[in-house]
């Protein structure tokens, strides 16, 4: 850490100040700025001149008035006390704000992010003497019901106990432990801190293969992504991407969620911070905000704190990666993101590229998606996925955000206009959207050998009857259905089972908000079942509206709601009826 430097302010822009009397400060350092002290970063440095991002508002800031460099890079702290925390974009706890300034929070207001009072019951994990690996566990604290808080070595830290706290009560600010490694002691808090835009790399990256469960079934069965991997939902206004990521937030098998709202509407956020507290795992029946974090930026809040929102968050998952946990990022939307960084270089004068971005928002997207991933060190794993939104204008997916993201994220899910309008929710499109997953998400569910292992076969054929309905459909549009032949017009039939009754999920109905793995396969091969034995029915030369008005076509359309997921075993019953139905039918013919 360097000296603090002291200069003074020489002019105002929005939230970019300039100071003058900077020399010896340095790009990324954080400062307190103007009376107030209120944030700032440094984003440029010329001789003394020091050009400064301040993450507050800045009205009745004015030259002259004091610069501090603090001499460290914009950080966040890291310890017990992040997860069921509300934060802003620079890691500022928004209740402990609230309580000190009201629901309006006044710019300068401080508060650290992590009590300093509150005491946590810690567990020595290690004895003194013992030789310690980098970011091995030396202790446990139960953060929540849901959640025990690993503390572990700071990256770059690693050597021999000299001493561990005994079990007992601690504060943050407390000595977990002292380490020596070549006579060189280190003491190691309960808490520690990060530079956020640096990614905190430790271990062995590997190639991740398990699925993110999301109960989801378009997402599950059709364009899974990994633990450790990343996914992208773009969509126009109200095709319903914030109702998408805060269904993943929900349902996600990750150990810990931390939930970016970057520039969403004030009443989307509440929405969730009212909503989140009182939603239970369907796991494990302990509330979600005990494994959430949630990073709380609307659109009224400064541009300059967005941006460094998702870095905010993206530095808290590394954190508890390294835990060996599975973490889920979700960030909506990063289209905001984008729209502050525009900003921000507008106010620096910046050359704009494609449609008034800087040069380098590509590099940026990239940077932020690259710390995504599994690693592997010290006896365990940990991962991080990340799923951001993105809200193209006018839903064009060939504007710059949209197309950047593309190209570094593996999993698209694309929101259709069309299909919002029909309300055909998630109005994920099938056809437009891919997992770059599937063969290893197929290896994986192989290997395991559990109810999903023959997901990939099941869902290739659901998936090749979309696509042949696709195009059939074109050929409807100019002849009218009833000039199709009849197993052409089953294609059709059983494609809208699969739409209706498969890809339809509604995120508002009790009963169908969730869907477990294994009802995900019984339900696609109860449809896929109608399809084969009505292939083999219509060989009798039978008409294909006796197959579409038997009556378990009405049990397929509300197996989703009618099944309950604790009671699989009627999907069972219905594939039974299925059989039975069409080889009576058959019977009758022949
Ligand atoms: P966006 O964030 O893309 O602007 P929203 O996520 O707010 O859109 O969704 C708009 C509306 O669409 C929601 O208010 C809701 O009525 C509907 N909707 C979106 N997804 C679903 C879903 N899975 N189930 C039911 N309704 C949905």
């Amino acid at each position: 850490m360097n000296e603090q430097v002291k200069g003074h302010i020489v002019s105002v822009d929005g939230p970019v100040v300039k100071a003058r009397g900077m020399a010896g400060a340095n790009v990324a350092d954080q400062v307190e700025v103007g009376q107030r002290g209120l944030v700032g970063e440094i984003i440029e440095m010329t001789s003394e001149i020091a050009t400064i991002q301040v993450y507050e508002d800045t009205t009745g800031m004015s030259p002259s008035q004091p610069v501090i460099g603090l001499g460290r890079p914009l950080s966040v702290e890291l310890g017990p006390g992040l997860v069921g925390g509300i934060f802003d974009g620079i890691q500022r706890p928004l209740k402990a704000l609230a309580d000190v300034s009201g629901d309006f929070i006044a710019t300068g207001v401080k508060a650290p992010p992590l009590d300093r009072e509150k005491r946590w019951h810690w567990t020595p994990g290690v004895s003194q003497g013992d030789e310690l690996a980098p970011c091995a566990i030396i202790g446990e604290i139960p953060e929540t019901s849901a959640l025990v808080h690993r503390i572990t070595l700071p990256p770059g830290v690693s050597g021999k106990v000299v001493s561990i706290a005994p079990e007992g009560e601690y504060v943050v600010s407390d000595t977990a432990a002292v380490i020596v490694a070549d006579v060189v002691e280190t003491e190691v808090k309960f808490f520690s801190t990060w530079p956020v835009r640096r990614a905190r790399m430790v271990g062995k990256r590997t190639v991740p293969s398990e699925p993110l469960i999301t109960g989801q079934r378009v997402i599950d069965f059709f364009f899974p992504v990994v633990k450790g991997g990343t996914a992208v939902i773009p969509g126009g206004f109200g095709t319903g991407k914030t109702v998408t990521q805060h269904q993943l937030a929900k349902w996600s098998d990750a150990d810990v969620i931390v939930y970016i709202g970057c520039g969403e509407r004030g009443n989307e956020m509440t929405q969730v911070l009212e909503e989140f507290p009182k939603l239970k795992d369907p796991r494990t029946g302990k509330p979600l905000m005990e494994r959430t974090v949630l990073i709380a930026n609307t659109s009224n809040m400064p541009v300059t704190a967005r941006e460094a929102s998702i870095y905010t968050g993206i530095s808290i998952a590394e954190y508890f990666r390294d835990m060996g946990y599975n973490v889920a990022v979700m960030a909506d939307s990063t289209s905001r993101w984008a729209e502050a960084l525009r900003e921000i270089a507008g106010r620096l004068e910046e050359m704009p590229a494609e449609e008034g971005f800087p040069a380098y928002l590509g590099t940026r997207l990239a940077g932020f998606y690259e710390r995504a991933g599994m690693v592997e060190f010290d006896g365990r794993s940990g991962s991080i996925s990340i799923i951001g939104a993105v809200s193209p204008p006018g839903g064009d997916f060939s504007e710059p955000v949209t197309q950047h993201t593309r190209r570094f994220t593996r999993t698209f899910w694309a929101l259709d206009k069309s299909l919002a309008a029909e309300r055909h929710f998630p109005s994920i499109h099938w056809m437009d959207s891919y997992s770059g997953y599937i063969q290893s998400v197929d290896r994986w569910q192989r290997e395991k050998g559990g109810a999903a292992q023959d997901w990939n076969p099941l869902r290739a054929r659901a998936m090749r009857l979309l696509q042949q309905e696709d195009r059939l459909q074109r050929v409807v549009r100019l002849v009218g259905p009833d000039a199709l032949p009849d197993d052409q017009r089953l294609i059709l039939f059983v494609a809208d089972i699969i739409k209706q009754a498969f890809l339809e999920q509604g995120a508002f109905d009790e009963r169908d908000s969730y869907c477990p793995m294994e009802k995900q396969m019984k339900m696609m091969d109860c449809i896929l079942r109608f399809h084969a034995a009505g292939v083999d029915a219509l060989k009798t030369g039978m008409h294909v509206v006796a197959l579409m008005n038997l009556d378990v076509v009405d049990r397929l359309r509300r197996m989703k709601t009618d099944v309950p997921n604790d009671d699989l075993s009627q999907l069972d019953a219905i594939r039974a009826q299925i059989e039975d139905a069409t080889t009576r039918l058959k019977k009758e013919y022949e």
